[in-house]
């Protein structure tokens, strides 16, 4: 009996500072849209799902929305820094990429309690909304180390 609380014991201290969860619910303010330039991957599965989203064909959409980096691809944006797919909020929300998707639960962003507060800054979405469970928070972060780690 003994044993089993000493490992619980263990488990727990092996658990990350959010192991209560992490508030987040994202306001579609669009501050991380716009402004400061950037890159947005997107992938051949993404790209067949937000071309299918739009009605237009994989073609058009790379043609008309993609940049090519190094091989790899990624949304364009506008010469201001804002997204090619911000219009008074994302145009491509359900479908948008991974990158995007994951966000705020990058491994940069859960590095300790203080990465995570000084986003407040810059996102209004920290600390808002519904309670996400350590599983879920973990799900996200293997999702994108998985892509870009
Ligand atoms: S800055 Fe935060 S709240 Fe605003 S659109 Fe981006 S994720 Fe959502």
């Amino acid at each position: 009996m003994d044993s089993i609380k000493f490992d619980k014991k263990v488990e727990n201290d092996n658990l990350p500072w959010f192991k209560e969860g992490l508030k987040f619910e994202c306001q579609r303010c669009g501050r991380c849209c716009r402004g400061e330039p950037g890159v947005v991957w997107v992938n051949k599965t993404e790209v067949v799902g937000i071309a299918s989203f739009l009605g237009i064909t994989q073609e058009a959409f790379a043609r008309n929305y993609l940049r090519s980096i190094n091989g790899r691809f990624s949304l364009l944006e506008y010469g201001n820094g804002d997204c090619v797919m911000y219009d008074n909020g994302c145009k491509i929300y359900a479908v948008r990429p991974c990158q995007c998707r994951s966000f705020p639960f990058w491994k940069s962003n859960l590095e300790s309690q203080s990465e995570w507060e000084k986003l407040k800054k810059t996102c209004p979405g920290i600390d808002k909304g519904k309670l996400r469970i350590l599983e879920d928070i973990q799900d996200n972060l293997k999702i994108y180390e998985a892509r870009f780690g």
